[in-house]
């Protein structure tokens, strides 16, 4: 069974941890051992793994803008004024594959799952399932 988690974001980009989100998702399927699966189903929004610490959430916006500048004249802003966002996207990509050990995640010590809003502030969805055998 897929679980939808719903994600409001604050600004036109936003880093929000959901770490907790998908832990109590894992918690309440009682699995031991598999892969939860974690797919955003937007063009515009993107899922990453790593620490949150605020300077690198700094660092990780600051590089999506230097790889991806908002004020580049892409062919899409002539419909839609939000190519940065796509491109943004499709760089950081829409699933994650995450160790379901012992009946919890099985990330790295600092490790945390992110959605990344790029074309915020909206509601967004996340796909949750956890595989098991
Ligand atoms: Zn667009």
């Amino acid at each position: 069974m897929w679980h939808r988690l719903t994600v409001r974001s604050r600004r036109r980009v936003d880093l929000i941890d959901v770490t907790e989100d998908i832990s109590g998702l894992v918690r309440e399927s009682r699995a031991q051992d598999g892969v939860v699966v974690v797919y955003t189903e937007h063009t515009t929004a993107g899922l990453f793994i790593n620490e949150n610490e605020p300077n690198l959430l700094q660092d990780v916006q600051k590089w999506l803008e230097t790889i991806v500048p908002q004020d580049h004249p892409y062919a899409h802003n002539r419909v839609d004024n939000n190519a940065d966002s796509h491109l943004r996207a499709i760089l950081l990509g829409s699933s994650l594959s995450v160790p379901v050990v012992e009946g919890r995640l099985g990330l790295g010590q600092w490790q945390r799952i992110f959605l990344a809003e790029l074309d915020g502030p909206r509601t967004r969805r996340i796909l949750v399932r956890v595989i098991t055998g």
